[in-house]
């Protein structure tokens, strides 16, 4: 599944060359997960002005609306110079004067939707339930974090995972993350000291943009839309080592289900 860093060197991929291209038309395959909101046709002659990021999506901010993309399990984005014949899992294309930005999704979790506004349904539903973003200096405050997390009481991993409190810290992330600030995935949220959440916030921080920087993690379906994929993945200290020693301190490591979701540890490192 895309997480938050390949969303982001999704973004960063297409967003130099199709800001400020005109539309020139839309194409849709089979339904994905929301409708678009629109007649495609209705997007023709509107100009791309810039390409935001809020969680995971991604917002094709227009001079008339805002298209928002979300790449759901298996969905990739391609943007090239010209119009390729589509394939079977190629749903959406929008053909722009500046090339073709193709949305790839095998099993159609992924959604393209347009919204009149940021402010306004369906983005304000659509977003309105997003923590403040990790990469963003201004809205990730360590206090407010600390804060966030003394209301929880579910174990810290899955608090992470939820996405309310901090937005796009998925399961590599996150286990990457607290095996980084030596917490055990298993402690409740609420039970974090403030020097132990500060640790966890700067390791998020780190973890993540770690991963942008080296473009994001080499998952199965995940390509950025030049089609370059990314190593972060054989960087991974703790997530799929299950058994292997810990860079660390040698212990072996472990692997336990938190709420369907695979988490690994080193049981020396992490405090409980
Ligand atoms: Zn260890």
């Amino acid at each position: 599944m895309p997480e938050l860093p390949e969303v982001e060197v999704t973004r960063r991929s297409f967003a130099e060359r199709i800001r400020g291209a005109r539309i020139l038309g839309a194409r849709l395959g089979k339904p994905l997960r929301w409708p678009l909101g629109l007649e495609p046709a209705h997007l023709a002659g509107r100009t791309v002005l810039e390409v935001g990021r809020r969680g995971k999506y991604l917002l094709l901010r227009l001079d008339q609306g805002v298209l928002l993309l979300h790449l759901g399990m298996s969905g990739s984005l391609s943007f090239q110079p010209g119009p390729q014949p589509p394939g079977p899992h190629d749903h959406f294309d929008l053909h722009t004067s500046h090339g073709v930005l193709r949305l790839h999704d095998p099993r159609r979790f992924g959604a393209v939707v347009w919204s009149p506004a940021l402010d306004a349904d369906p983005a304000r539903r659509l977003l309105a339930t997003l923590g403040v973003e990790p990469l963003d200096d201004g809205q990730f405050d360590p206090g407010a974090f600390h804060a966030g997390l003394k209301a929880r009481r579910a174990p810290i991993k899955q608090v992470l995972l939820a996405g309310d409190v901090v937005v796009g810290v998925g399961n590599i992330y996150a286990s990457e993350a607290l095996f980084l600030a030596g917490i055990r995935p298993t402690v409740r949220a609420s039970r974090l000291s403030r020097p132990r959440a500060d640790r966890l916030h700067a390791a998020i921080r780190e973890v993540l943009a770690r991963a942008v920087q080296r473009g994001g993690s080499t998952l199965r379906d995940f390509s950025s839309a030049t089609g370059e994929s990314g190593h972060f993945q054989l960087e991974a200290a703790v997530y799929g080592r299950a058994g292997q020693p810990c860079v660390r301190c040698g212990a072996p490591l472990r692997q336990i289900r938190q709420g369907q979701r695979s988490t690994f540890f080193c049981p020396a490192c992490q405090r409980p």
